[in-house]
């Protein structure tokens, strides 16, 4: 009896996640939309969209807690294919920073493939009086508690790019957290905050339009996206060997059936290959993956030596991780 119960089930299964997807597949940004990270999310899902058989993708921004809030909310969603999570960085820098984190990184989500990587750029308030990295550098020495670092809150890659910054400098600032850089930005450009370490996908336009000051690139070489050609680097300003580059993920919640993530991950292999992607990421600085972290084996390998790594660095950071 049991027997046919679980034949007839597999029966009627099936043809269901054979027409996977009949219904709009939503991507969660953790972050607020306008930001980094819904940007990439954005372009992502209109790339994706027609490899999903014209599936509806729609981004839903669920900011807070350094990305936490909304990674915890695709963790508890129902495993059908239907909720996913784009997430950075934050994956690997939280369980380090949060004694309670709502899931488990490496248990409570399938991994669907590595998106691309993006530099990081030093950006001050219009108003701040330094005119390049070496005399913020000496403003932020005689400031310090006074500077307000703008960051969209702890774990997030602004919080690992300031926390870095304040540790490479030795001086504690004031951190001022919101639910994602597009608020974080635009008060920097309100002069409501004095410094923000954020994503040139966020950053290129502000800082090519003349909006903010920009500093210096996060990466040990200088980039070569259209406007940020001239920005210095960190390792070239004598912070020596300051490299911070974030990347993107594909999440579902754990126990999403094989059949869905097959098509899900079959979707973004062509979406990284799609031009317009491209096009649009290149604009921004961001690095579209090419190597097999595409694959979800290799996604989840990356993200554990991550979490490993970031994890020593936020340790040995102490006083000012947070
Ligand atoms: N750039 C943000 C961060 O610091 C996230 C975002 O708003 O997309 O992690």
């Amino acid at each position: 009896m049991k027997k046919t119960v679980f034949a007839l089930a597999a029966a009627v299964a099936l043809p269901v996640f054979a027409a996977y997807p009949d219904k709009p597949v939503t991507i969660v940004v953790p972050f607020a939309a306008g930001g980094p990270t819904d940007t990439v999310a954005r372009q992502l899902a209109e790339a994706m969209s027609k490899p999903l058989g014209g599936a509806t993708v729609i981004i839903e921004n669920v900011g807070g807690a350094g990305g936490t809030i909304g990674a915890g909310r695709v963790a508890k969603a129902s495993a059908d294919g239907y909720t996913l999570l784009l997430h950075h960085v934050g994956m690997a820098t939280s369980p380090a920073l949060y004694r309670r984190l709502p899931f488990k990184v490496l248990d409570d989500f399938e991994y669907l493939g590595l998106v691309n990587e993006v530099p990081m750029t030093l950006l001050g308030r219009p108003s701040l009086p330094a005119k390049d990295f070496a005399e913020l550098r000496k403003w932020i020495t005689d400031n310090k508690e006074k500077v307000n670092l703008a960051n969209a809150g702890l774990g997030a890659a602004s919080h690992l790019c300031g926390m870095l910054l304040q540790q490479t400098l030795n001086v504690p600032l004031q951190t001022v957290p919101y639910k994602g850089t597009a608020p974080a930005l635009a008060d920097l450009i309100g002069n409501q905050v004095d410094i923000l370490c954020d994503q040139t996908t966020n950053t290129t336009g502000q800082i090519v339009s003349g909006k903010v000051k920009a500093y210096a690139v996060t990466t040990l070489k200088p980039l070569t996206t259209p406007g940020l050609e001239k920005l210095p680097t960190l390792d070239s300003q004598g912070l020596k060997g300051f490299n911070v580059t974030i990347w993107h993920g594909l999440y579902a919640p754990k126990g999403t059936p094989k059949e869905a993530l097959d098509k899900i991950n079959a979707a973004l292999r062509v979406a990284l290959k799609d031009a317009k992607f491209n096009e649009g990421q290149e604009k921004l600085g961001a690095v579209v993956v090419t190597d097999d972290r595409v694959s979800p084996a290799a996604h989840k390998k990356f993200v554990a030596s991550e979490i490993d790594k970031l994890g020593n660095a936020i340790r040995a950071a102490g006083e000012f991780a947070d």
